[in-house]
């Protein structure tokens, strides 16, 4: 009898479109081991919302295996040489991973499995276009998304392959799995005893939910470009996370979305810039935890004892501000915040109060489900103004006429600040709108004036700028 291959599953928990898959088999000749290794490196920055995320998809993903997945913990490297003596595989496949850590963990891994003896093949990409392929037409990679979204117009997308058929899945399941001890190893000190309660996320799970997103937002998507900006709407695809995970390919995506409509090219177009940023981070490890513009290594930021309580009101929604404060409990609450909200909670992170947007990018990935290392450090450094394309330092959000135009309805923010639950529209979307109420309903005051904070930021921009003027003339 030939010898199965390894499957391991990392950021494609889905048996549909699955190229690495169909890989393994072949070279399995129809026999896999499908595992997932919970890597103690990883797994302690995740946060509970993305471990429990993950958990209930791994359940879905097993299930879909007929209960066959193997879910091992430990250091990849020495868990899958381990499971090739085990089933005598000597070959292990997986979908290649762009982010800094994995490649790095895969060199090492390939590495570890080829002194043992065995192999390890990289198939496919999370991402329509592998990350570090398209370039402007001089051939270098593409640092605005404008010519990039040009080239990935461009390319020609496989059609999805179904799931396969006939396979012999092979292993037990969780012979030595257990859950992760939640520690505070993730944790900067700066989270303080903020919230590590896994949040009520959107019940659409699995391979299964994904498609059932998908579906659902297909007959919506002409709308996109109109609803997409409200966030009391059901206007988004909501896809997020099950593309984070790969219970879904943007393949799929991009075959189920058909429709000509202004709404279709929109949408499209916010898929290019999850490849975009991917591609960015592919070049760039570094703008991880760097700014891309080299100005901003010299902004002012506050970091003492008030800059840390400043920071955990802002995470608790309790700046007073009610579209912040909406927004910051929505993730609290699932783990997802919709992208308008999530742009005017940034920009008041890093504009009003002066602080690191590295925090505030902390804390998103911590809490969010769809938590990723190349949407969420590039989505903060847009709006800090240190990015790609990032809108100029100088164009700063005002939460309040945010809200006035983006929920005039105040129906958001009365859903996610029970405070306000009970005050009309334009009231409730107003610094001091809890004014007036009694406690326990009444709402916080507002942290900070709104145009003193501006000026101050701005302050803080033109030093930065002297300060990098004066360094480039040295
Ligand atoms: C400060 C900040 C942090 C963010 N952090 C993340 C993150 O950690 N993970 C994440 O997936 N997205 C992040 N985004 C992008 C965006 O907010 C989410 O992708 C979107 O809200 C997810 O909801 P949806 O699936 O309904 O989006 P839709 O509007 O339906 O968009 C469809 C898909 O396109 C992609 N997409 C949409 N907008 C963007 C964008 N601006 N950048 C990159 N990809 C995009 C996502 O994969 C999304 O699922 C962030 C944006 C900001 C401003």
């Amino acid at each position: 009898m030939s010898a199965p291959a390894i499957f391991w599953f990392r950021r494609d928990l889905r048996l549909g479109d699955n190229p690495a898959l169909v890989d393994a088999l072949r070279r399995g000749q129809g026999s896999v081991v499908p595992v997932f290794v919970h890597d103690p490196a990883l797994e302690s920055a995740a946060g509970p919302a993305r471990c429990e995320y993950l958990r209930v998809t791994l359940d879905a993903l097993s299930e879909s295996l007929g209960g066959h997945l193997v879910r091992r913990r430990g250091d990849p490297a020495r868990v899958l040489a381990e499971l090739c003596v085990e089933t005598g595989a000597r070959e292990v496949v997986a979908t290649e991973d762009f982010a800094p850590a994995g490649r790095r963990r895969d060199r090492r891994v390939g590495e570890a499995l080829v002194a043992g003896g065995f192999a390890l093949h990289l198939v496919d990409s999370p991402y329509v276009v592998r990350p570090g392929t398209l370039t402007t037409r001089t051939g270098t990679p593409c640092k605005v998304f404008t010519p990039f979204r040009r080239v990935w117009d461009q390319t020609e997308v496989p059609a999805p392959l179904a799931p396969p058929t006939g396979a012999t899945w092979i292993g037990a399941p969780s012979e030595t799995y257990e859950p992760a001890s939640r520690d505070a190893g993730g944790r900067p000190a700066y989270f303080g005893d903020l919230s590590d309660v896994p949040p009520r996320f959107d019940p659409r799970v699995g391979e299964a939910g994904a498609h059932e997103t998908l579906v659902a937002f297909v007959r919506r998507v002409d709308a996109y470009d109109g609803a997409r900006d409200r966030p009391a709407a059901e206007g988004t695809s909501r896809l997020s996370p099950h593309l984070h995970f790969g219970t879904l390919h943007p393949r799929q995506v991009l075959a189920a979305v058909t429709s000509a409509s202004r709404g279709a090219e929109v949408f499209r177009s916010e898929l290019c810039w999850r490849e975009f940023y991917a591609d960015v981070l592919w070049h760039r490890p570094d703008s991880r935890w760097r700014a891309l513009q080299p100005t901003f290594e010299h902004l002012r930021v506050d970091s003492d004892a008030a800059a840390v309580r400043r920071f955990q009101a802002w995470a608790r929604g309790e700046t007073g501000y009610p579209l912040v404060d909406a927004g910051m409990r929505q993730l609290l609450a699932e783990g997802w915040m919709h992208n308008r909200v999530r742009m005017v909670a940034a920009s008041f992170l890093v504009k009003h109060l002066h602080l690191d947007w590295r925090w505030g990018a902390s804390w998103f990935l911590y809490r969010l489900v769809d938590g990723d290392v190349a949407s969420n450090q590039h989505g903060w450094q847009w709006v800090a103004g240190t990015g790609t394309d990032a809108a100029p330092f100088h164009r700063v959000f005002n939460p309040t006429l945010q809200a006035e135009r983006f929920d005039p309805a105040g129906d958001y923010v009365r859903r996610y600040v029970p405070e306000l639950a009970e005050v009309a529209a334009p009231q409730c979307l107003r610094p001091g709108a809890g004014e007036g109420l009694l406690a326990p309903k009444g709402y916080v005051a507002p942290m900070i004036d709104l145009a003193a904070e501006r000026d101050e930021a701005l302050a803080r921009f033109a030093e930065a700028r002297a300060l990098f003027a004066a360094e480039a003339a040295r």
